[in-house]
């Protein structure tokens, strides 16, 4: 079989964009292929931008280690390549006791994690440098920041084309079959296709347990089940009332219905979590009343009607509501038998800030495989 391509990733978003500049760097000829017209258009560009310290995932799991990893990477990638972006650092605030104990928590499952950097502020402290914030205590972590996500995602593919490697848009992966030396995938969209590959990699985001039904051979075993979950925004209309971001204590499905801004200074509020069947980005107007409660334990002084719908994303989960956060699954040979092929399920937060993590990852299991 004739090979045209070393490897095929599946998805332009970040993380499939990730890995493809990581192989093309390896010398490897590779080719992404995206369903859409635009790349980075479903949850990479449907989130809060924040690059997270990794703060929050237990140590050991692939989450925290890449989240950390990433981090590293990241900043130095977006200021090696003129990306916008802000270390503008964030606080998370506890409003009660209670509070405070849960982010003591926290503090030692970050530091668990090699994450040793967070500081904690009396109420007076935070007060008096956040006067609009109200709370009993706060833990400062400065090396959090935001990034333009898009900015970054145009920044990787230029990386991959100028190697010699291509992002082929409105080409939806349709079927892969598994030969002994690579794979035969069938491509559709306006020119439909057939390629081969001596790799196959599976990063189609809330798509991917879809894209590995299609792989012939793959055991469903090797499926697991994606539940949906929901994150809604509310953009704040009028001045920002901090200069950090301000998380509240997190929660068991997100990290909170938190404050960020935007790089052009615009604030936000959001991911709340809302589980659903099927994927919809309508922002329901109502979920406001929501916002308010939560937002005004910590910012007494929000005005109503200062809220407005905006935007929202889907988390691809692997855990059902109410249960254990899961961790990311990066899935090669090893686990499903399928040499060549590596899936990536439940890329949820911290994805965008482990993207190149993720990357370095993926192309050391490519290259030791
Ligand atoms: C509400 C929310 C807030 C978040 N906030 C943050 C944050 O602040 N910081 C952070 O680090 N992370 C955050 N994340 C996580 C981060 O956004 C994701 O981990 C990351 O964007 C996942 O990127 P991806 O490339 O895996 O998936 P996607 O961006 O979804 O890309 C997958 C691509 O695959 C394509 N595709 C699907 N099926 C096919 C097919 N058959 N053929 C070809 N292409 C296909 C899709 O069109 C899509 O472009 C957040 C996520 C959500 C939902």
């Amino acid at each position: 079989m004739a090979t045209d391509f070393d490897a095929v990733v599946v998805g332009a978003g970040v993380v499939g964009l990730a890995i493809a500049r990581a192989l093309a760097f390896s010398g490897r000829d590779v080719v992404v292929l995206e369903a859409l017209d635009a790349i980075g258009s479903v949850t990479s560009s449907r989130n809060s931008e924040v690059i997270h310290a990794g703060i929050y995932y237990p140590a050991g799991s692939l989450k925290g280690r890449l989240c950390v990893r990433g981090k590293q990477l990241l900043y130095d990638y977006l200021e090696q390549h003129q990306v916008p972006h802000a270390r503008c650092g964030k606080w998370l605030v506890a409003t009660n006791d209670e509070e405070t104990q849960q982010l003591e928590a926290v503090v030692r499952r970050a530091a668990a994690n090699g994450c040793t950097e967070l500081e904690w502020l009396s109420a007076a402290q935070a007060m008096s440098l956040e006067p609009e914030l109200q709370c009993v205590r706060a833990l400062s972590s400065p090396t959090t920041g935001i990034v333009d996500s898009h900015r970054y995602m145009l920044s990787l593919q230029g990386d991959i084309e100028s190697r010699g490697g291509a992002v082929a848009l409105k080409s939806p992966l349709l079927k892969v079959i598994p030969h002994r030396d690579g794979f035969s995938l069938h491509v559709g969209g306006d020119a439909p296709m057939e390629v081969s590959a001596k790799y196959v990699i599976n990063a189609a985001g809330l798509e991917a347990q879809g894209v590995a039904k299609r792989i012939e051979g793959l055991g469903a075993e090797h499926i697991p089940r994606r539940y949906l979950c929901k994150g809604n925004y509310f953009t704040l209309l009028g001045a920002a009332p901090f200069e950090r971001l301000i998380y509240p204590v997190p929660g068991s499905a997100s990290l909170g219905c938190h404050y960020t801004l935007d790089l052009g200074g615009q604030g936000r509020f959001g991911p709340d979590v809302e589980w659903v069947d099927e994927v919809d980005y309508a922002v329901e107007p109502s979920r406001a009343a929501d916002f308010y409660e939560q937002i005004r334990r910590y910012w007494p002084g929000l005005k109503d009607g200062a809220l407005s719908a905006s935007y929202s994303g889907v988390r691809p989960k692997l855990q059902a509501p109410g249960a254990a956060a899961e961790d990311f699954r990066i899935d090669g040979s090893a686990v499903h038998g399928v040499p060549g092929l590596v899936n990536l399920f439940g890329i949820e937060s911290p994805g965008l800030t482990s993207s190149l993590a993720i990357a370095e990852h993926v192309a050391q299991m490519i290259e030791s495989a």
